[in-house]
C-alpha cells in the first residue's frame, strides 16, 4: 500500500488500487497515451477524464 497525492486534486490515494470502472480505465488509457501522468492521478480524476473522453471522443473508444 502506497499513499500518494493526486497530481490534479492533491488528495492522497492508493496508487496500487486496481481500477475497475470503465471510465477509470479509459482515463488511465488517456493518462498513459496522451497526458503522460499515469500513476500520478487518482481514480476519481481518471474517471472524470475518462467520462469526458467517452462523451466527446467516442471515436477513440469502442
Ligand atoms: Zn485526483
Amino acid at each position: 500500500m502506497k499513499q500518494q497525492p493526486c497530481l490534479l486534486c492533491g488528495r492522497p490515494y492508493d496508487s496500487d488500487q486496481p481500477l475497475t470502472d470503465p471510465a477509470e480505465i479509459a482515463g488511465l488509457h488517456l493518462a498513459t497515451q496522451e497526458y503522460g501522468d499515469a500513476g500520478k492521478v487518482c481514480p476519481d480524476c481518471l474517471a472524470s477524464r475518462g467520462r469526458l473522453a467517452m462523451m466527446y471522443r467516442s471515436d477513440c473508444f469502442d
